[in-house]
């Protein structure tokens, strides 16, 4: 019984536990003992039992470290880490940042602050940066849910899962929360058949969390999805995640910055030209820049540690730079992990998205 409901504890979590009820055994029966701590012998201690009231007890107490886990996050991502989607982080710092920042403006000209945003886009370019940038400049908590992870991690009762986040998350308030990957949790009700019902209970514990949200209580809800179109509708609805931001692919300017960003700390050699490579990097987004830079650094490094001696290196390596050659080869190297097809996806997808809002 203990193990069906212990989902998502780890071997110390559960240590903690059996140590907690052994405790609670010991203070339930400490009174009725009356005795002196030096009184209490191996006959005393073998009468001490662990009921069932004692491991519940020692239940309420303890969490998985799976969940604790997700608190420790003080994002250090800024603004200036996120390359390009000038518009889309402009919107954001009005949705989220704003009323975090000043409740007293929200307030005196009576708007609901937004409990949601729901973030869609191709992969890798830039969601989860979005978000963390987005706690951090509003000096907030952050909770990161992946949507995989809490059906792995909670199997049989995501929703008792997700009600425990946003409870942490008001406990811990201001706090960002971000479930990325929500499509996983949050498919349309009915449409996913032998599932037994999990998404159906996910989605009317989401429905019930952010329905129960008061304005101005400092929680508020980030998803991502890269299939908006398999969302429940429902959780699009008005004061639910119903500010929707589109994270496109960079266009040539967006690329730009990227590659500024990803190679601001790094030696360049005089010769490399980051307008060349944006202008023939169409395609890739931040996570594929970020790959053809560190390609490109290990290039070079390769290139550096072969060609002098190893007692050399500490002295030298003031003197290495990271050339355009070694960019050619790292554009050889690193393909654009978005398809024409899939780009063009999003921009339907987003042109229904901005008749619907
Ligand atoms: P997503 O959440 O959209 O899948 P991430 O935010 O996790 O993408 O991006 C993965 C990595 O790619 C980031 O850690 C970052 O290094 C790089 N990256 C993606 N987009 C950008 C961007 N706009 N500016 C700078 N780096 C980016």
């Amino acid at each position: 019984e203990y193990a069906e409901s212990t989902h998502g504890f780890v071997g110390a979590d559960l240590e903690s536990l059996a140590k907690e009820a052994g405790m609670n055994a010991l203070r339930r029966i400490r009174p009725q003992l009356d005795l002196d701590a030096e009184e209490i012998d191996a006959e005393v201690l073998d009468s001490i039992e662990v009921n069932e009231s004692d491991m519940k007890e020692a239940m309420k107490g303890i969490e998985p470290s799976a969940l604790r886990e997700v608190f420790v996050e003080v994002p250090d991502v800024t603004w200036a880490d996120v390359g390009g989607l000038e518009a889309t982080k402009e919107r954001l710092r009005e949705t989220i940042q704003w009323p975090l920042e000043y409740p007293e403006v929200f307030e005196a000209m009576d708007m609901q602050s937004a409990k949601g945003v729901m973030m869609y886009g191709p992969p890798g370019t830039g969601k989860t940066l979005l978000a963390k940038a987005i706690a951090n400049e509003s000096e907030s908590n952050f909770i990161s849910v992946k949507g995989p992870e809490l059906l792995n991690k909670f199997v049989g009762e995501s929703e008792k899962g997700v009600r425990e986040v946003f409870s942490k998350a008001r406990e811990n308030a201001p706090t960002v929360i971000f479930f990325d990957e929500i499509d996983s949790l949050a498919t349309e009700r009915g449409t996913n058949t032998g599932d037994s019902g999990v998404s159906e209970r996910v989605v009317s514990q989401l429905l019930t969390e952010l329905d129960g949200l008061e304005t101005l209580e400092d929680v508020v809800v980030i998803a991502t999805t890269n299939r908006p179109d398999l969302i429940d509708s429902a959780l699009l609805r008005p004061g639910r995640l119903d500010r929707h931001v589109h994270v496109p692919v960079p266009d040539e300017e967006g690329r730009r910055a990227i590659f500024q960003v990803h190679t601001e700390e790094k030696p360049l050699a005089d010769d490399v030209d980051l307008d060349s490579l944006a202008r023939r990097t169409d395609g890739y987004v931040g996570a594929d820049i970020e790959a053809v830079c560190r390609e490109a650094s290990m290039n070079a490094s390769r290139e550096f540690i072969e060609s002098v001696k190893p007692e050399e290196i500490a002295d030298s390596v003031g003197n290495v730079r990271i050339t355009m050659d070694h960019f050619e080869s790292a554009l050889d190297e690193v393909k654009p992990s978005v398809t024409p097809e899939t780009i063009e996806r999003y921009e339907e997808i987003e042109k229904r998205f901005r008749q619907a809002d």
